[in-house]
């Protein structure tokens, strides 16, 4: 969390800046394009990468960390940590069951079959979680500038529909940010490579974004303009295609299988590990794969007592045939991108790599060889979309260059036709904004009202598609069949947004759907929930941070003095001893604290918790070990 100047107003004469935000579902950035050129900012004590992870009271009151700290201590409060809250951002509770085994904390069913999440009393929306990371990433960029920031660009999948973009709006306004545009993530990594792009000819670029929990690819032409123009470049994308549910953690998770199943085979430990060893298999399991990028085999060692160790190293071909599958589900996408582009794969001048995924080399080899280019890595993964957004952010507020950003709607538009079927408006891959026009009638005789069902997606049927919503034009005068003449407008704005009207043209009648989605939250609860932030906002930050440290360093003093005594048995006792006395020290200050905030230092704070919280991490695998043999 960053201390200070986040209320502070901006100067008058200052200009308001867009900054770029990539929501990512494992990390997210904030970056500013000024005078300086495309920077990410962050405290300079801190990643500039924020784990997209908060943590809760354990009544779910109040958010006790968003970041680093919330991930690094996910093992010990799994149920009230929330991650990868992005796949449930306007999603309903069915479609996301199948993330729930994957999931620390519990899902519950709110309003309109929304997923949400329960910590304690409190059910809590994915876009009020959200809206903490985005308000993490505020403060941040606050302190980092030195006043306030009001407007951001921010980043979804290609694939978001418009129910899960709306979610995301949502999310900002909660956190107090004006969303001034939405853009997908392969667009914003396109425009950061397209930036002083020197090129003379027009390009056709392939964007592959493989994150943690999405695959994305894109296929955008870059056209130069003119030797002398200000514009760098005009920008359009010619397809989206990809997975919402394709990524590093699916890696993850095979690594996860494999540990589990050894267990159970070698030991018959339980293959139904409580929370906590989930978390840390999930890290055991992560920190293999990384390490597998840069070396030839990565050991794998659970301690689980009793003499039982379970042991072995995990050589790079047999993770690189685990993951194979993964990397063809990758192609067969960039294959379906590549129709729809009308491009073949000799065409591609130039393959971007975006996400942290793409840093294994199996990916950066097979991606090479589909296409028949050498992947350009030259950006840093990580940081490219965020670096793209605040480019787009400056066009925006107009400090930037004047590229044109076209992009594409990800999912077709239609409606319900009788039997069930969907007629569409706008096909996908039209470009934004776009307009479409449609007539419709009755099919009974002197029928007054007509329902209109609002759908998205590929399929044919009702049933196979995503429902939007629901509206009736009623008060028609009573009219043979076949008679009305309805008029039905789709409107999808520069964001990706949708309005869609209807208007009888006989009786002069209308109707208009703002699209509330299905899986969202109703325009009273998102203006109960800003009125909320507002009123939280004015704490002062500083003591917020002290208060923040205190709070979870208490937690880890608990902690770490109930394991102590719990697991003495295992412990080296110099270690033991070692780990009290700075548990002590710690304790020590934050009593100072307590008593009067301003009196400690929060940087001495801070050290004081990372100290302990390093030195704790042979605890937490003894730890692990005992739950593993279930004392
Ligand atoms: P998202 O866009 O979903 O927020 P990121 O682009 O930040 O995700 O990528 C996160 C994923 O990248 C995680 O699954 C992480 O384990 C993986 N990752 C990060 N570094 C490496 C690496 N060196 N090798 C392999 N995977 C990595
Ligand atoms: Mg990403």
């Amino acid at each position: 969390m960053t201390e200070a100047n986040a209320n502070t107003p901006l100067p008058a004469d200052a200009p308001d800046p867009v900054v770029g935000i990539d929501l990512g579902t494992t990390n997210s950035l904030v970056a500013i394009a000024d005078a300086r050129g495309p920077r990410v900012l962050h405290p300079d004590s801190e990643r500039p990468i924020l784990p997209s992870v908060v943590r809760y009271s354990a009544d779910g009151a109040r958010v006790e960390a968003v970041g680093d700290e919330a991930r690094d201590h996910a093992v010990e409060h799994p149920e009230r940590t929330v991650s990868s809250v992005k796949r449930l951002m306007g999603r309903a509770l069915r479609d996301a069951r199948a993330d729930a085994p994957y999931l620390s904390y519990t899902l519950v069913e709110g309003d309109h079959n929304t997923a949400r999440v329960r910590i304690g009393e409190r059910v809590i929306s994915p876009q009020e979680v959200s809206a903490e990371i985005l308000r993490a990433l505020k403060a941040r960029a606050a302190g980092a500038l030195g006043h306030d920031v009001r407007r951001a660009v921010v980043t979804v999948p290609a694939y978001f529909d418009d129910a899960q973009r709306q979610a995301t709006r949502d999310a900002g306004r909660l956190a107090g940010l004006d969303v001034v545009r939405i853009v997908n993530e392969p667009t914003a990594a396109a425009l950061a490579y397209g930036v002083g792009l020197a090129a003379k000819e027009p390009q056709t670029i392939a964007v592959y974004d493989l994150g943690g929990g999405t695959f994305d690819i894109s296929i955008l032409r870059v056209t130069p303009v003119a030797p002398g123009a200000a514009e760098p470049a005009f920008f359009e994308v010619l397809a989206t295609a990809g997975d919402t549910r394709l990524g590093g953690d699916d890696a993850d998770r095979m690594i996860i299988d494999l540990v589990r199943e050894e267990l159970s085979a070698r030991f018959g430990v339980d293959a139904d590990f409580p929370p906590a060893t989930r978390q840390a298999l999930h890290r055991f399991a992560e920190g293999a794969k990384v390490r597998l990028s840069t070396d030839d085999a990565a050991p794998l060692r659970i301690d689980i007592g009793e003499g039982r160790v379970y042991e072995r190293t995990l050589g790079r071909t047999e993770f690189e045939a685990m993951i194979t599958p993964l990397i063809e589900r990758t192609l067969s996408r960039c294959a379906q991108a590549l129709r729809d582009a009308k491009v073949a794969p000799g065409d591609i001048d130039r393959v971007v790599m975006v996400g942290g995924s793409t840093r294994i080399p199996l990916v950066r080899e097979r991606v090479g060889a589909f296409f028949g280019v050498e992947p350009y890595t030259a950006l840093d993964p990580d940081l490219v979309v965020a670096l793209g957004a605040s480019v787009q952010g400056a066009i925006l507020s107009g400090v930037g260059a004047d590229a044109l950003l076209l992009d594409v709607i990800p999912l077709s538009l239609g409606v319900e036709t009788v039997g069930g079927g969907v007629a569409k408006l706008i096909v996908r891959n039209q470009t934004v904004p776009a307009r479409a026009v449609e007539m419709f009638s009755t099919s009974v005789d002197g029928q007054t009202s007509i329902k209109l069902h609002v759908l998205q997606g590929e399929r044919e049927m009702v049933e196979d598609c995503r429902s939007l919503g629901v509206f009736h034009l009623s008060g028609l005068p009573p009219m043979p069949a076949g008679v009305p003449q309805v008029e039905v407008e789709f409107l999808v704005d520069a964001n990706g947004v949708l309005s869609v009207s209807a208007h009888e043209r006989r009786s002069g009648k209308r109707a208009a759907l703002q699209i509330v989605p299905n899986h969202g939250l109703s325009r009273d609860e998102v203006d109960r929930m800003e009125a909320e932030a507002y009123a939280n906002a004015r704490e002062d930050m500083s003591r917020h941070r002290v208060a923040d440290l205190v709070a979870n360093a208490a937690l880890d003093i608990k902690w770490i003095t109930e394991r102590l005594d719990a697991v003495r048995d295992d412990l080296d006792p110099d270690y033991a001893a070692d780990l009290r006395a700075k548990a002590d020290a710690l304790r020590a200050q934050v009593e100072a604290a307590r008593a009067d905030w301003r009196s400690v230092e929060p940087d001495d704070l801070h050290r004081a918790k990372h100290d302990l919280d390093e030195a704790s991490l042979r605890l937490h695998e003894v730890s692990i070990a005992r739950s593993l043999r279930g004392d």
